[in-house]
């Protein structure tokens, strides 16, 4: 079936409005009550190849299995992806299949679906309004005190800053290992998914000048356009190891966002 966007628009709503139910705002969301409001019977662990699926028995009870060698952290993931597999069939007004593994499903499904599983695991409202409060000092401080408070890896978290509908946010992913004296870039310049900014320089320039500059700071910044009017938005680099195939790649991820004060205050109200 096609992923349509309004469909997805319909799950995130009824994920959000799942976790204004069975989350009282404090410590991480209990995934496992989400799950038992969806109608799942059973969440456990197996000694699996893949992440996890979702399960129908004969008689329709919903289970999740996941996979037992993973990390707590990315189970907590792959339930909440496999949630979003129920609220977007929901949505689409579709059943459940008896057993579809994800390496059968489609690609453009798999990306909406983690989608809707981050609106349960880091739920906007939350951090629209932990951003607004301005307690935090930079970019990468918000990070960490977000993704402890929620439970999710930092990359988790870091790239969950480009789904949100109330901030406009720009991360550069940069390979510091690589050949190239300034290092370089295998990703695009990320921007928000909702267009609430746009980059004003080419990614070419941007990679360069940050590769470049980081070994002096790391506190850069980055043109762009937010509603016609021209900024320089403020960024900070973070020197990460990433897992890889073969072991711990470094990476610089530089973060930076605004606020759209119309939009957290329609999302606090
Ligand atoms: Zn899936």
């Amino acid at each position: 079936m096609i992923t349509e966007r309004s469909h997805v628009l319909v799950a995130i709503g009824e994920a959000r409005r799942l976790v204004n139910r069975v989350w009282n705002g404090k410590g991480s969301v209990d995934i496992h009550a989400v799950a038992k409001e969806l109608g799942v019977e059973s969440i456990e662990a197996a000694p699996l190849h893949v992440d996890g699926y979702l399960a129908k028995s004969e008689s329709g009870k919903l289970g999740i299995r996941y996979r037992i060698d993973n990390s707590h952290r990315r189970n907590r993931f792959t339930i909440a992806h496999e949630l979003g597999h129920i609220l977007l069939a929901a949505a689409q007004g579709v059943a459940i299949p008896e057993r579809c593994r994800d390496f059968e499903r489609n690609p453009a499904e798999e990306v909406a679906v983690s989608r809707i599983g981050s609106e349960l695991l880091m739920p906007e409202r939350k951090l629209a309004f932990e951003i607004s409060s301005g307690r935090y000092p930079s970019a990468w401080d918000f990070i960490r005190v977000m993704r402890h408070a929620f439970d999710v890896s930092e990359s988790a978290m870091a790239l969950r800053m480009l789904e949100l509908w109330s901030v406009g946010t720009v991360l550069v992913r940069l390979n510091v290992d690589c050949a190239t004296p300034a290092g370089g870039s295998t990703f695009p310049v990320d921007v928000s998914q909702h267009k609430l900014l746009r980059v004003a320089e080419s990614g070419g320039t941007v990679v360069e000048r940050l590769g470049r500059d980081r070994h002096r700071s790391r506190l850069h910044s980055i043109r762009a356009e937010l509603s016609g009017k021209m900024l320089d938005l403020k960024c900070e680099g973070n020197l990460r190891n990433i897992p890889g195939k073969n072991g711990l790649v470094r990476q610089y991820w530089v973060l930076g966002w605004i606020i759209s004060e119309r939009r957290i205050a329609e999302l606090c109200r």
